[in-house]
Order: structure tokens, then C-alpha cells, then sequence
């Protein structure tokens, strides 16, 4: 038969497009060489949160006294229990999406697939003849895999990957992070709780290049309180093995001693094979497959969405793109709107950010005015015991539009949304500050941000 589509990598972009393809009528080939759920599910977002959930437990239970609970002895952390935790919960969730995908009748073919012609698609299954697909339509949906650095090149054992990361049977007693990104954040905070002595090196001149400045600086201080050394404006420039030592020698000249090394530098295109050479299928300059605005490559009828066309290289992301390419695939005219994309980092604290950051509004020659206010003064962040933390707004300072916001704190992944849905609808922030906030709630701290755009807050000193 002859699909209307078909979609190579079965992501939360390529899983996402094959469902809506099927609700709107669409007959559907999705195309898988490992499991369903993609980076995601299988070595990301999911397996590093189930991880988290654990050591946030155990950064709990190791500040039990404070909160007036004796445990009338030592705790211990389980690195064997919680992987297995971690691995029962992906297992559950791909046979859920397995199941979604069985009662939207969609075909799941698992193989390695190469596009020879549009249209025309050729897998490689696991066992037996190849077989080739037909279908009007094919989105490209193929993500991402680790990038590596020259000289810390990965092996799996020693010097590591996120992927190798999630899976590790035991505790690195000192492990060196390449990278202060989100992705080495997050490790950061899911090792130190269980023991690891932890340093970091970023090239950048602070840990979360991306992110408000500060809202980076409020982490760094965390790392700090947490004792994880993070060296800035640094990367390593050689390595050396002595006996089972890993030693890393750094710009600065400072040595570090390490067992492993997990290298979280940034993510390479996983475009290997698929045959976009031969189909002239255009690419930026990072291996990227360039898109328009409705996901379409510069091949008629080929499309592509997610981590592959690079961006901001979040799940979300590459499903909302899904849905765009699908709908226009089946005939429809949609298109990407990048302005409003939260994002969340799930260290301790959270970050939460949407839209511009201070400097980013500024380069792009508004007039704005910014709101702050620190989580430590609302009653629900004391009665937490979570102190760090802030919220940071961006405004148009002429039309009042907020253009930005920057949360970090407990919670700051979801309570970012409401910002988020503040932009999308073009609400002014003075609407945040009149609406009423619940108490005691972090939310309050988004409300308190909003007033004192205006020199309002109530919980703040008047400024002299
Ligand atoms: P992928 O999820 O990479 O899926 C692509 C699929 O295509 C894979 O299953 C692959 O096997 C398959 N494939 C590739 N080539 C072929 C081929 N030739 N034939 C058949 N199949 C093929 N994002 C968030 O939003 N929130 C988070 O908290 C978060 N945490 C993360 C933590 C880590 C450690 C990592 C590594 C990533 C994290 N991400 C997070 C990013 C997120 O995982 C990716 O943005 C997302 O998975 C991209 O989805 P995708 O569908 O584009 O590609």
C-alpha cells in the first residue's frame, strides 16, 4: 500500500506527527531502528527525571533533622534500585505509546530506513530482506545523538555520554562534567547527592550559557552551596591516564583527577545514512536540515521537525513541529511560531524560562523594564526550607507586554506556564499583578514580580 505518510524516527516528534496524521485521517508508516519514545524516553527528559526524583528524595532525607524528622540512623542510596525504578518507568511509558499507536491503527515498522527517492523508503528491518515503503509524504524525524570534542573522545566506559549516564551501574567517586549546560547541570545534581565529587568546566563565562544572567548566577551559587566546583572560561585542553586516574588539564592550567568523564558539550544531527546527499536535501552549517516555517526541506514532499533541524532542542519543540509538518503534509497550512517556548532545566533548584531574556529583548531594540522577586520572601518557599531563588520578568516598557520570564526556585518548570501564557496572549503584566494569587503559593512570587515592575511589590523594602 501506499502510506499518505511516512515518518522516519518515532521521537516525541515523529511519535507525536504519526498520531495526529492518524487523527486526521491519514494512513500512517512510522519507522523506528530502536524503541519508541526516541532520546526522550529512552536516554533524556524521562530517564534523568526519574533519576532526579530519587535524589531529590535523598537530598531530602539527608535534611530530614531540619525538618524536625530523626531517621535514627545512616541513609543510603541504591544506585541499582533506582535504575531499575528508572527503567521500569521507560518501559511503561513506551508500551504506552506502543499501545497509542496500535489503537490509532498506525503501521510500526522497526528498522533502519534510508529515503531513495521521495516517496520511496527503504528499511533495513533487524532480521530478514530489507523492505521499502511507499508513501506520498515523509518527515524526517530522526534527532540527535552526544556530540563528543576532539581528545575526549567517547568510549562508553570512562569517558562518557549522557546516554551512558543514565544507565551507570555504579557511583563515579569523581567525575569531571565537560559542560555546564542543562544537560551537565542536571547530572550535576543527580550525582551529588549520591556521593560524587563533582566538577564542572564551561568554555562560557557562566554555568547555563543560555539562560538570564541572573538566574545563572543565582545556580552557580547553588553548585557552590553544594560543593560541585565549576570552572568558567575553561575547557580541557589535554588528558592523561595514570594508573586508573583520568587527569584533565585545564586552560587555567588547574589539574583534575578524575574516574570518568561525562562530556555533555552539545548535541550532533542524526542524519547518518538516510541518503540527503544524494536527495540534495539542503542542511546548515551545524548538519542541520533547513525548514521553512512549515517544516518543509527544499524537497518537494520531504519535510523535517525536531532535534535534526537543530533550534532549541527540546521534546516540545520537535513535537509542536510535528504537528505542523503532519497537518501540511495531509494538505493543510500550518505554520511554527517559536516566540513563546518554555523551557525547563530540572536542577535543584529548577529553572523555568520563556520568551526574552533581558538581553535578548534588548538586542532586539525594546524599551523594557524588569521585575524581580526573590522566592526566600514568600511564606511557601520558608515553609518549604527552599530559600534560592527568584523570578524575574521582562516588560515592554512601552505597551506594558511581557516579554520575558526567568523563574528559578521549586517548581519553576511548571510554574513558568502562566508567564507562558501571558506572552502567548499578548496579556500585560500588570494583569499578573491584579490577578489574584492563591496563598501560600510560588506562584505568588510571579504576582509579586508583576507589582513590582511598578515599584509595588508588597514583600520587598521600598527601594531608597
Ligand atoms: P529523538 O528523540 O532523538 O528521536 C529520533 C528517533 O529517530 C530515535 O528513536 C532514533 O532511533 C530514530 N532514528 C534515527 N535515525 C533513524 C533511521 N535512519 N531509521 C529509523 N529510525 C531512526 N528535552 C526536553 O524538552 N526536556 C527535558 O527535560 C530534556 N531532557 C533531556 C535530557 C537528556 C540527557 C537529553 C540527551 C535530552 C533531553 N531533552 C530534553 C531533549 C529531548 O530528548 C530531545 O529534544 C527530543 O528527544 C528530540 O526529539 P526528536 O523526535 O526530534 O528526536
Amino acid at each position: 500500500m501506499v502510506y499518505d505518510v511516512a515518518i522516519i524516527g518515532a521521537g516525541p516528534g515523529g511519535y507525536v506527527a504519526a498520531i495526529r496524521g492518524s487523527q486526521l485521517g491519514g494512513r500512517i508508516c512510522l519507522i523506528e531502528q530502536n524503541e519508541v519514545g526516541g532520546t526522550c524516553l529512552q536516554h533524556g527528559c524521562i530517564p534523568t527525571k526519574a533519576l532526579i526524583s530519587s535524589t531529590d528524595l535523598l537530598r531530602k532525607f539527608q535534611a530530614a533533622e531540619e525538618y524536625g524528622i530523626s531517621l535514627g540512623g545512616p541513609i543510603k542510596p541504591d544506585l541499582a534500585k533506582m535504575m531499575a525504578r528508572k527503567g521500569q518507568i521507560v518501559t511503561n511509558l513506551t508500551k504506552g505509546i506502543k499501545a497509542l499507536l496500535k489503537s490509532q491503527g498506525i503501521t510500526l515498522i522497526k528498522g533502519q530506513a534510508a529515503i531513495e527517492a521521495p516517496g520511496t523508503i527503504r528499511v533495513n528491518e533487524e532480521s530478514g530482506t530489507p523492505q521499502v515503503v511507499e508513501a506520498q509524504k515523509v518527515i524526517i524525524a530522526t534527532g540527535s545523538k552526544p556530540g563528543s570534542v576532539p581528545g575526549l573522545e567517547l568510549d562508553g566506559v570512562r569517558i562518557i555520554s549522557s546516554d551512558d549516564a543514565v544507565r551507570l551501574r555504579e557511583i563515579p567517586e569523581r567525575l569531571l562534567i565537560v559542560g555546564a549546560g542543562a544537560i551537565g547541570c542536571e547530572f550535576a545534581f543527580i550525582f551529588k547527592p549520591l556521593g560524587s565529587n563533582i566538577t564542572m568546566v564551561e568554555l562560557m563565562p557562566q554555568a547555563l550559557p543560555q539562560e538570564d544572567t541572573e538566574i545563572a548566577r543565582t545556580l552557580e551559587r547553588e553548585l557552590k552551596k553544594n560543593k560541585i566546583k565549576l570552572f568558567t572560561n575553561n575547557k580541557v585542553e589535554s588528558l592523561r591516564e595514570e594508573g586508573s586516574d583520568l587527569i584533565a588539564t585545564l586552560t587555567n592550567g588547574q589539574e583534575i583527577t578524575a574516574d570518568k568523564i561525562l562530556v555533555s558539550i552539545g548535541r550532533a544531527v542524526n542524519v547518518a545514512g538516510l541518503g540527503l546527499e544524494r536527495l540534495g536535501v539542503h542542511r546548515g552549517p551545524k548538519g542541520e536540515i533547513s525548514v521553512n516555517n512549515r517544516m518543509e526541506t527544499n524537497i518537494p514532499g520531504i519535510y523535517a521537525i525536531g532535534d535534526v533541524v537543530g533550534g532549541a532542542m527540546l521534546a516540545h519543540v520537535a513535537s509542536a513541529e510535528g504537528l505542523v509538518a503532519v497537518e501540511n503534509a495531509l494538505g493543510g497550512h500550518k505554520e511554527m511560531d517559536y516566540t513563546v517556548v518554555p523551557a525547563g532545566i530540572f536542577t535543584s533548584p529548577e529553572i523555568g524560562r520563556v520568551g526574552l531574556t533581558e538581553r535578548e529583548a534588548q538586542e532586539k531594540g525594546y524599551t523594557i523594564k524588569t521585575g524581580r522577586f526573590p522566592l526566600r520572601a514568600l511564606g511557601k518557599a520558608q515553609a518549604m526550607g527552599e530559600l534560592a531563588g527568584l523570578v524575574k520578568l521582562v516588560a515592554d516598557a512601552q505597551t506594558d507586554k511581557l516579554l520575558g520570564a526567568h523563574i528559578i526556585g521549586p517548581s519553576a518548570t511548571d510554574l513558568i506556564h502562566e508567564a507562558a501564557l501571558a506572552i502567548q496572549q499578548g496579556i500585560p503584566a500588570k494583569a499578573l499583578a491584579e490577578l489574584i494569587h492563591s496563598h501560600p503559593t510560588l506562584s505568588e512570587g510571579i504576582m509579586e514580580a508583576a507589582h513590582s515592575l511598578y515599584g509595588q511589590a508588597i514583600h520587598l523594602p521600598r527601594e531608597q
